[in-house]
C-alpha cells in the first residue's frame, strides 16, 4: 500500500511554515489522540500517521531529506528487501514536545546547555531461519544524523561561539505570571537551548548534526528469536549540540519457513506418508537445517498424527550450547484416483479384513452404539 503524503496527512500545502505545521498537527492529533477514540483502530492508525508525518517535518533536515526523496528518503533496501528504519521517538516523546508547556512538563532529556539526546532509531531487519540457526553479521546502512565535524556540534560557526539567551539568561525556561500563579515555559527565543547562535555553522545550519548514511556490522547470534530486539548502545541520531546520541534498535523478525514451525528451540514438521508406507512401515529422509539428513524409520502399523523426535535436529538456544529437538509430525495420505485395478484389490483388501485390523474405528463405533442405545 502506497504511504500517504506527509503534507496531505497533515493537510497543509508544501510551503507551510513551523507554525503551520505545528498549528494543523495539534489539531488533528487532538481530534485523533487515542484517548479520545478507545478502541477506534482507525484513529489510532491515523494517529500514528500524523505522528510519523509530524515528526518528519518539522525538523530542517528530514523535511529537506523527505522533499527530495519522498519516503524513500527513510526506507532503506536493508536484508532481502525487508529493511527499513525509522525514528523511534514513540508518541509520548513527540506528543510531550509540542503539549509539553501545556502540561506542565518540560523535556527531561533537554539539559540546560542545550545539550539535546539524538533520537532512538527503528531498523527492521527481516531473517531466514537458517540464518536464525546459523547466526550471522549482517552489513547495515542506516541513515542518520551525526555530529557536524565543522563546528563539532555547537551549531555556531568555527571560530564564533554561540551566545546566551538574553531572554532566558541561559536558562532555557522563562517564568510569566498568570493571575496569583506564576508559570514556567519554554524559553520562545532560543526554543530551551539557553545560547543562540547568530553566525550558524555552514555546513550544518546551526543544527550541530548532519545526516550521513553509515554503515553498521550487526552480530546476530545463533538460535535469535522472532521479535527479538537488539539495542546497539550510542549507535543512534547524533545528540544536538554535543549532546549524547541516541541507541538504534534491530527489531528481527525471523521470515516462516517452508517446512518448519519453531517453537522455542524446538521444530515441528508435518510429513504426508502414503497409506501402505503407514500400514507397511518404510523409510523417508529429512532435511535438516545444519545441511544434514536424517532417515526416519515408520514402523508397521502407524497412525495418522504419530510425532517422531528427532534429537538435536532443532534450533540452538541462545548463547548456550544446548540445541532443541526436531518433531517429524506424521500425516496419512488417503489414495486418490484410484485406477480399476486399485480399486479391486482395496476392495478384496476390505473384504477379508477383520476386526483386528482396524481396533479403533471398530471400537468407536462399538461403544457409540452402546451409548445411544443403551
Ligand atoms: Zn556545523
Ligand atoms: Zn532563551
Amino acid at each position: 500500500m502506497a504511504k500517504a503524503d506527509f503534507y496531505e496527512t497533515l493537510g497543509v500545502g508544501r510551503t507551510a511554515d513551523e507554525k503551520e505545521l505545528k498549528s494543523a498537527f495539534r489539531k488533528l492529533a487532538m481530534k485523533f489522540h487515542p484517548d479520545k477514540n478507545p478502541g477506534d483502530a482507525e484513529a489510532e492508525k491515523k494517529f500514528k500517521e500524523l505522528n510519523e508525518a509530524y515528526e518528519t517535518l518539522k525538523d530542517p533536515q528530514k523535511r529537506a531529506a523527505y522533499d527530495r526523496y519522498g519516503h524513500a528518503a527513510f526506507e532503506q533496501g536493508g536484508m532481502g528487501g525487508g529493511g527499513g528504519y525509522s525514528s523511534s521517538g514513540g508518541f509520548s516523546d513527540i506528543f510531550e514536545d509540542i503539549f509539553g508547556d501545556m502540561m506542565g512538563g518540560g523535556r527531561a532529556r533537554r539539559s540546560s546547555g542545550g545539550r539535546e539526546r539524538g533520537a532512538d532509531l527503528r531498523y527492521n531487519m527481516e531473517i531466514t531461519l537458517e540464518e536464525a540457526f546459523a547466526g550471522k553479521t549482517a552489513q547495515i546502512r542506516v541513515p542518520t544524523s551525526i555530529t557536524c565535524d565543522v563546528c563539532s556540534g555547537s551549531g555556531a560557526k568555527p571560530g564564533t561561539q554561540p551566545k546566551t539567551c538574553g531572554t532566558c539568561q541561559g536558562s532555557g525556561r522563562v517564568r510569566a505570571s498568570q493571575g496569583f500563579f506564576s508559570v514556567e515555559r519554554t524559553c520562545p527565543t532560543c526554543h530551551g537551548r539557553g545560547q543562540t547562535i547568530t553566525d550558524p555553522c555552514g555546513k550544518c545550519h546551526g543544527q550541530g548534526r548532519i545526516t550521513e548514511e553509515r554503515s553498521l556490522s550487526v552480530n546476530i547470534p545463533a538460535g535469535i528469536e522472532d521479535g527479538t530486539r537488539i539495542r546497539l548502545q550510542g549507535e543512534g541520531e547524533a545528540g544536538a549540540r554535543g549532546g549524547p546520541a541516541g541507541d538504534l534498535y534491530i527489531f528481527l523478525s525471523v521470515k516462516p519457513h517452508e517446512f518448519f514451525q519453531r517453537d522455542g528451540a524446538d521444530l515441528y514438521c508435518m510429513v504426508p506418508i502414503s497409506m501402505t508406507t503407514a500400514a507397511l512401515g518404510g523409510t523417508f529422509d529429512v532435511a535438516t537445517l545444519d545441511g544434514s539428513k536424517s532417515r526416519v524409520t515408520v514402523p508397521e502399523g502407524t497412525q495418522a498424527g504419530k510425532q517422531f523426535r528427532l534429537k538435536a535436529k532443532g534450533m540452538p538456544v541462545l548463547r548456550s550450547s544446548q540445541t532443541g529437538d526436531l518433531y517429524i509430525q506424521i500425516q496419512i495420505e488417503t489414495p486418490q484416483k484410484l485406477t480399476k485395478r486399485q480399486r479391486e484389490l482395496l476392495q478384496e483388501f476390505e473384504e477379508i479384513s477383520s476386526k483386528e485390523n482396524n481396533p479403533e474405528s471398530t471400537g468407536f463405533f462399538t461403544r457409540m452404539k452402546e451409548f445411544f442405545e443403551g
